[in-house]
């Protein structure tokens, strides 16, 4: 199950899982869209992989105890920010290579 992590792992900001502004790469590592548009220039600094919006995980059981109430958002916080210098050399690499061939 996909876990909600609580802030974007840069700027600490607060992700609540109703955000619109979370953003994940395929491992969800976890960031919020003015990072994903900005320092990190959708390259995950993690995995080198690029980012999707978070989905929202209903806070009702709209059906089958699929929701919030069973299944919450972390409280884990991994605030783990980037070097921002080193990532935009990392960053540039990763886009050089065509999506398919990373
Ligand atoms: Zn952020
Ligand atoms: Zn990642």
């Amino acid at each position: 199950m996909l876990e909600l992590r609580p802030v974007c792992e840069n700027c600490n900001k607060a992700l609540p899982p109703n955000s619109r502004e979370a953003r994940i790469c395929s491992y969800e590592c976890t960031y919020c869209g003015s990072c994903v548009d900005g320092v990190l220039g959708n390259v995950c600094p993690n995995c080198g992989g690029g980012f999707v919006p978070r989905p929202i995980r209903p806070a009702k059981n709209w059906k089958g105890d699929h929701c919030l109430i069973k299944d919450p958002a972390s409280s884990k916080v991994r605030h783990r920010p980037v070097d921002p210098e080193a990532h935009a050399q990392f960053a540039a690499r990763i886009r050089s290579i065509p999506p398919e061939q990373r």
